[in-house]
């Protein structure tokens, strides 16, 4: 008599979950085992390691004519993580165990030859799917229960070996793995290998001493969500700068920190021990890393690429004219829209990566242009040629481009150091709140997220200098149309900054040196 026994798992897309059922089917018939609905290639690999995991615990798979089936089948399902829900699905439906418990339960794990539960990355984001669907009970590999604990709404059961979760299901096995298996050797063995992307040293603005232009730049990029880009000898401070940013950007709020999390938790970037992430990522890639580390996709397609996990926080290109012109063509789509689309044989995949984007060169290829005691050797053809591997189109979409200069000897001994982080962060907070309610609602939260037309129309309240000033700049050629826009925005965040309801002249003005900034002006 054929029988039929159904169990849950999770298929993600990106940071998409959707319910997917595992159904076993078994009759009378040759002895096979059949996987059906898209599996690829390492789903396919899972009926031998079911088929191995379960023999372990003392059974015998595919004794009868088996069909797993996993629906819906349209949906694209990659990944080790069904593997405990097909064992299960199998394995109760050969040996006729009780199955009115397996409703409320759904499976995350990847089984071992011998058994053992493994982790699989991506806990967080299949745990809230499981949660959102109402599922009770997830059974998952005791490393990443920390991670699944952190979802509410739903009960988190560790396992390190298959026998122990056949047990607590009600089904009958008798055989306890040896001890001397450690899952947590392998594991941390990856991880110890993953990067992480959250400053562990408390980083604050009054290390940088002197700079007061380049903290101005940073702060109004942190209150306007500006993207920024420094020009400056090596050793002037663009780093130092920039890897502050996050400590001056609000702390993120729930929905951005779970977002965030899930993202790194697909990445495998994520430590649960602390809970959701609260800081703003800083993702700094060598100028060598590979397109797809970058942007995502090549053949690990459904891992996040490095502008994935800078989601919500700061992507920093140091030596941007060294990374390849490719990269940096793709960072115009996210720039824009927030995110990336990554495309694979059978369908697409979308990710988050609404990132701030800071970049930094050296002003030649020597880098000596703009330093005091060192001569540049290049000519100016190399000069020019090295600042324009950035491109026209990508350049525009960065508001603030400024030079940074090393502190002078007399900058050194005043010993400026400015405000706090914490000092400025609170200002930042501050302007951002000042902006949302000119903005009002909607899903823009920035002055460089709003489009032209709504900064034309807040425009038109500017008084008849401000204007002219910006006209008689665009008369000279001093500046484009779009990069009077750009201004516009800056403007506005400045006067965000100083608590005015409007920018005037002066900030006008600010706004043109942060636009301007130097770097143009010289070549
Ligand atoms: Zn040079």
């Amino acid at each position: 008599m054929a029988r039929v026994v159904t169990t849950n798992a999770v298929s993600l897309l990106g940071v998409h979950g959707a319910l997917v059922t595992v159904e076993a089917h078994v009759c009378n018939g040759l002895p096979t085992i059949n996987l059906v609905g898209l599996p690829d290639a390492s789903l396919r690999e899972a009926k031998d390691r079911v088929r191995a995991a379960v023999s372990s615990c003392g059974y015998t798979l595919g004794s009868r004519r088996v069909t797993v089936n996993l629906s819906p089948a349209d949906l694209p399902k990659t990944g080790s993580g069904f593997d405990l829900a097909i064992a299960v699905a199998m394995l109760w439906a050969e040996q006729n165990f009780p199955k009115n418990e397996l409703k409320n339960w759904a499976f995350f794990g990847e089984l071992g030859l011998d058994g053992q539960i493994h982790p699989v990355k991506g806990t967080l984001p299949v745990v809230a799917t499981l949660a959102k669907y109402g599922i009770k009970k997830v059974a998952i590999a005791p490393q990443s229960i920390a991670q699944a604990r952190l979802i509410p709404g739903i009960e988190a059961h560790a396992f390190s070996h298959l026998s122990a979760l056949i047990r607590t299901l009600g089904g009958d096995c008798s055989i306890t793995p040896e001890k001397n298996m450690n899952t947590a050797s392998n594991w941390q063995g990856s991880k110890s290998s993953t990067e992480s992307y959250f400053s562990a040293e408390e980083l604050d603005m009054t290390e940088v001493q002197g700079q007061a232009e380049g903290k101005f730049a940073l702060e109004v990029a942190a209150a306007g969500g500006h993207h920024l880009y420094f020009v400056g000898s090596p050793g002037a401070g663009k780093t130092m700068l920039a890897k502050r940013l996050p400590t001056i950007l609000p702390p993120l709020n729930q929905v951005e920190s779970l977002a965030v999390s899930e993202i790194h938790s697909l990445a495998g970037t994520f430590d649960a021990q602390a809970g959701l992430l609260r800081n703003r990522p800083f993702v700094a890639p060598h100028h060598g890393a590979s397109m797809a580390a970058i942007v995502g996709g090549g053949t690990n397609i459904a891992g996040p690429g490095l502008i994935s996990l800078a989601h919500k926080g700061v992507l920093f290109l140091d030596e941007a004219p060294e990374f390849s012109p490719r990269v940096l063509d793709a960072l115009r789509q996210p720039i824009e829209n927030g995110q990336i689309v990554l495309s694979r044989a059978k369908s697409t995949i979308t990710l988050p990566a609404q990132f701030q984007l800071v970049m930094a060169a050296n002003p030649c290829p020597c880098g000596n242009a703009f330093a005091l005691n060192r001569s540049c050797e290049c000519s100016p053809f190399t000069r020019r040629r090295y600042l324009q591997r950035l491109s026209g189109p990508l350049l525009d979409r960065i508001d603030i481009q400024m030079r940074i200069t090393a502190p002078s000897r007399i900058e050194r001994r005043q010993r400026y150091q400015g405000d706090t982080s914490k000092t400025i962060q609170q200002r930042v907070i501050a302007a951002r709140q000042k902006a949302k309610v000119r903005i009002g609602d909607g899903p823009w939260e920035t002055n460089s997220q709003v489009t032209s037309r709504v900064i034309q129309s807040w425009s038109k309240e500017l008084e008849a200098p401000c204007l002219r000033l910006l006209d008689q700049a665009i008369e000279r050629g001093v500046i484009t149309m779009r990069g009077a826009d750009r201004i516009q925005r800056l403007a506005w965040t400045i006067a965000d900054l100083k608590g005015m309801n409007k920018p005037e002249k002066a900030e006008i003005l600010q706004a043109q040196e942060l636009r301007n900034g130097s770097v143009k002006n010289d070549y």
